[in-house]
This record gives structure tokens, C-alpha cells and sequence, in this order.
């Protein structure tokens, strides 16, 4: 699953090996859906079995159930972080579980490996309960006589389809993240093969959403607006992952003299820092602004250095005297890369970057710039 269906209503459980497990509360919808519906399916197929047999069985199963789902997900993390990237948290909701890896895998095998583990466990604990209800003395076609063997064939069958659901190959789906790591190993292209994986995503929601309706609306069975909604669900999620790709890849092509501010506000180096709190930093609301002598770039000002001089002293101060001189400032030229612009100002921590080609200051870049970048792209891509 996308971190883009993180959602932020969520119970926080604890933390397993680092890494924060929460509990989303969509869930609880769920868990009560599983326990009415396997309270009426124990009343009718045994109903020598007395309420509290069937409500602790329902109960057990729904909470095994989840047991099961954040095995899925540690399955995903431990691999992630055993590989070295660092996991976040795992957020269990209503549809299953999100992991919240933060850094890229750094290679397709990699990618591989994280992505088809969640599908193998499982597949394996699927394998495990069955087993473990065979030992129980359950027979495999026959209805599981106890409740011990009800709740395990149950677990085991729920995990049978978890794990065929998720190897569906669309992004962003475990299957269709193995998908991509497959067309990544070949192409070397990791942004196109997130977008072709996407690109599958998308069809195979198109014909899960198809199915389900040709099941409701011809077979009259409402399992079909079941599987029309988990396709609705994966279209929305592939279509989000694939756009998010072009805003990188957009983002990536950029350069600095792009998107940088080219009427950034100046102030003469000359001029008192009195006339400039007042006439310039209090009046326009900006933050930073650039020192220019004639058209070259003198330095920076920012309310940070004004407050290093007593009120006073303002009307003999002149901004020259208080700014971050030229020399010490770390400046891009117009056809940096952004994301090269982006790292100098994370390892510099400053917010922003005087952009100058031949000794002439051509405007300013800060994060503001991306910020309203990225704004305007999401626009255009979601229409
Ligand atoms: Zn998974």
C-alpha cells in the first residue's frame, strides 16, 4: 500500500524492533464486520455451540486477524530495515496495512525482495494455520467442528486470499511494487518503472471495477461491489502514485533559473537599518532581502540580523554594515539543478539561495518557490 492513504486518526500501540505501530481507526469497523459476520456464519453451521463459544471464536478471529495483517507488514519493515532503510512506522486500517519506509530501496533487488516478502508470509502463516487446524483434527472440504479449528481454517483462508490479492500486479500493491523492481532491473529506469507498474495498476483496477459490476449487476451477487470497490481503490491509489512520479521527474528537470524568484525585493547597501525596518522589512512582510550596490549583489538581510543592533543604534547603521556580506553567502548559478539547490540549502541550513550569473544578481530561490512549483503542477495533473 501508498503512504499517500496514510491517514493521521490512529491509535498508537507501541513499537516493535524501532518502529512505531499504530492503529488506524477505520479498523475497528472492520474488526466488528469480520465478528458479526463469523457470529452468523458459527450460529448457522453449529448451532450446538452455546453464544459465548461463538462470540469469544469471532472475537478471537478478528483480533488474530489483525495479528496476522501487522505480521504482513513487520514481514515488509524488518526486511527494509535489515537492508538498511530506515521504517518510520506500520499503520494497520481498514483495507490492511501501510509501512512507512522512508528512503528508496537503492536497487531493484532489493525492491524485489521487500515488496514479495508481505505476499510469502502471508501465504506461509495461511499454510501454518491450516496446518495447525488439520492437527486439530480438521479435515480439508469438511466444516471445522470446533472452535479452535474454526477460527485457524478461517486465519488460513483469509490469508490465502490476502496473500493472491496483493500479488495482483498493480502498483502500488505488493505485486505490482515486485512488478516494478522486475521492469527497474531491466530498463534501469526506476521513475518509468513506477509509472509503467502504475499504468497496470490503473488497467487492472479498470477490470476488477468491471468484474465486480458484471457480477452484481448480471449474477446478482454483492461480492461484486466488493471487488468494484477495492478496484475503485486501486485506481485511485495507482492513478496518485503515477502522478506523484511526473512532479518528480518534472521537478528533477528543472533548473534553479526556472522557477526561482525574479523580482526578489532590494534594498540599497547604504541605507539605514531604521529606513529599512520601516520602509521595507514592516511594509512588504517579507522575510529576506537582497543588499545590491548599483546591479551586484552586496549581500543578504534578514530580521535576524537586524535584531543583533540595539534600536538605537538604527538610524546610524547602515544595512552594509549589518548584512551577510556577498562573500560569505552560498550562491547558485541560473542552470543549477533544483534538486542540487535543494541539498546545498539543506546542508547549509538556509532557506535561501541568491541566484547570480557574471557577477549580476538575476533573482532568488527558496523552498517558497518550490512549494508553489509543486502546487501548480498538482493542479494541472489532476484535471
Ligand atoms: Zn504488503
Amino acid at each position: 500500500m501508498s503512504e499517500g492513504t496514510i491517514m493521521r486518526a490512529q491509535i498508537r500501540l507501541g513499537r516493535i524492533a524501532g518502529i512505531a505501530i499504530g492503529l488506524h481507526y477505520s479498523w475497528f469497523i472492520i474488526a466488528l464486520l469480520i465478528t458479526l459476520s463469523l457470529a452468523g456464519q458459527f450460529h448457522s453451521t453449529q448451532p450446538q455451540w452455546s453464544d459465548a463459544v461463538i462470540w469469544s471464536a469471532a472475537i478471537v478471529t478478528a483480533v488474530l486477524f489483525f495479528v496476522t495483517l501487522l505480521l504482513h507488514e513487520l514481514a515488509h519493515s524488518l526486511l527494509a530495515k535489515a537492508k538498511g532503510l530506515r521504517v518510520r512506522a506500520i499503520t494497520l486500517f481498514a483495507l490492511g496495512g501501510v509501512s512507512q519506509i522512508e528512503s528508496e530501496a537503492p536497487d531493484a533487488k532489493t525492491e524485489f525482495w521487500i515488496a514479495i516478502v508481505g505476499p510469502l508470509s502471508s501465504l506461509a502463516i495461511g499454510l501454518v494455520c491450516l496446518g495447525l487446524a488439520r492437527l486439530s483434527g480438521w479435515t480439508r472440504g469438511a466444516e471445522a467442528d470446533t472452535p479452535v479449528a474454526a477460527v485457524l481454517v478461517w486465519l488460513g483462508y483469509i490469508n490465502f486470499l490476502l496473500a493472491a490479492f496483493n500479488i495482483i500486479p498493480g502498483y502500488p500493491l505488493d505485486g505490482g511494487r515486485v512488478l516494478r523492481a522486475i521492469i527497474w532491473f531491466f530498463n534501469r529506469k526506476p521513475a518509468q518503472a513506477t509509472q509503467w507498474a502504475a499504468r497496470v495498476g490503473q488497467a487492472v483496477a479498470f477490470l476488477l471495477i468491471l468484474l465486480g459490476l458484471y457480477q452484481f449487476l448480471v449474477g446478482r451477487n454483492f461480492g461484486g461491489l466488493w471487488l468494484a470497490f477495492i478496484g475503485w481503490f486501486l485506481l485511485d491509489a495507482s492513478r496518485s502514485s503515477y502522478a506523484q512520479v511526473e512532479l518528480t521527474e518534472e521537478l528533477r528537470r528543472r533548473t534553479v533559473g526556472d522557477i526561482m524568484d525574479r523580482d526578489c525585493p532590494t534594498v540599497e547597501a547604504h541605507l539605514s537599518v531604521e529606513d529599512f525596518v520601516h520602509e521595507h522589512l514592516l511594509r512588504s512582510g517579507r522575510r529576506c532581502f537582497i543588499v545590491v550596490q548599483g546591479r551586484r549583489l552586496a549581500g543578504l538581510i534578514t530580521p535576524n540580523e537586524v535584531r543583533q543592533v540595539d534600536w538605537e543604534q538604527w538610524p546610524q547603521t547602515s544595512v552594509q554594515s549589518v548584512m551577510r556580506p556577498a562573500a560569505q553567502l552560498r550562491i547558485v548559478a541560473p542552470d543549477t539543478p533544483v534538486v542540487e539547490a535543494l541539498k546545498i540549502m539543506g546542508r547549509e541550513d538556509v532557506n535561501q539561495l541568491p541566484v547570480v550569473s557574471n557577477g549580476q544578481l538575476q533573482g532568488i530561490f527558496s523552498r517558497g518557490n518550490i512549494v508553489g512549483f509543486l502546487h501548480n503542477h498538482a493542479e494541472v495533473l489532476r484535471h
